[in-house]
């Protein structure tokens, strides 16, 4: 499947998307995943990224964009992916547009994930991730804490509350996302591509997507 998940910081694009990638093989591609793993070795393009993360700023869509042309056209991609955390911005989804034209690949939806912000908030501030590069699983002290307290079940490197995920930088990417990707909603809405979903539980949107793809 070729799909887009929009949706808050939080809303759960990143599990949905790993729960998708188990159905067909399909990739997962998180902008966010790959810029920190630029920032943790160290590369040009982490540390052109680094300062507008650590604010909870958007990374400038030139980089972004440099980023994807390149990841889309790796072999893995062929089976399907699953956009993550990109477009984030109108221009973003601009050239998304492009690029896919000139590739010959076509979309099969957008995926509005909702979630209300209450719930959005308590998640941000109360997740954990595992800083390996190579790992970054997620935790929530909450509701899926590591067995072993600050350690990563799956490789055993220090889980971290993430730079941008105190309270004021999460308010600062709540507050991008509402001026800068929300406008994607009407976009896609526009382009037919949209099916919102509405739900807190990962399952229940999986399920929607699911059988909107009659899959
Ligand atoms: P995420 O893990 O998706 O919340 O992304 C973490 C941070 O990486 C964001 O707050 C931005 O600074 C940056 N980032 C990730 N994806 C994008 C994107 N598509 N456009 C611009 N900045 C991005």
């Amino acid at each position: 499947m070729k799909l887009i998940l929009l949706g808050a910081p939080g809303a759960g694009k990143g599990t949905v998307a790993k729960m998708l990638t188990a159905l067909d093989g399909s990739v997962q591609i998180s902008t966010g995943d790959i810029l920190r793993g630029a920032v943790q070795a160290g590369t040009d393009l982490g540390k052109e990224a680094k300062g507008y993360m650590d604010r909870g700023d958007l990374v400038p869509d030139s980089l972004i964009m440099g980023i994807m042309e390149k990841r889309l056209q790796e072999p893995d991609c062929a089976k399907g992916f699953l956009l993550d955390g990109f477009p984030r911005t109108i221009p973003q989804a601009e050239a998304l547009k492009v690029l896919l034209n000139k590739l010959n690949i076509k979309l099969d939806m957008v995926v509005s994930i909702d979630v209300p912000r209450e719930v959005i908030l308590d998640r941000l501030t109360t997740r954990r991730t595992c800083e390996n590069a190579k790992c970054q699983a997620i935790y929530n002290v909450k509701s899926n804490p590591p067995k072993k307290e600050g350690i990563c079940d799956k490789c055993g490197s220090p889980v971290v509350q993430r730079a941008d995920e105190t309270v004021e930088a999460i308010s600062h990417r709540l507050e991008t996302y509402n001026q800068k990707t929300a406008p994607l909603i009407g976009f896609y809405e526009k382009e037919g591509m949209l099916h919102s979903i509405t739900g807190t539980s990962s399952d229940a949107v999986v399920n929607g997507i699911k059988a909107h793809l009659k899959i």
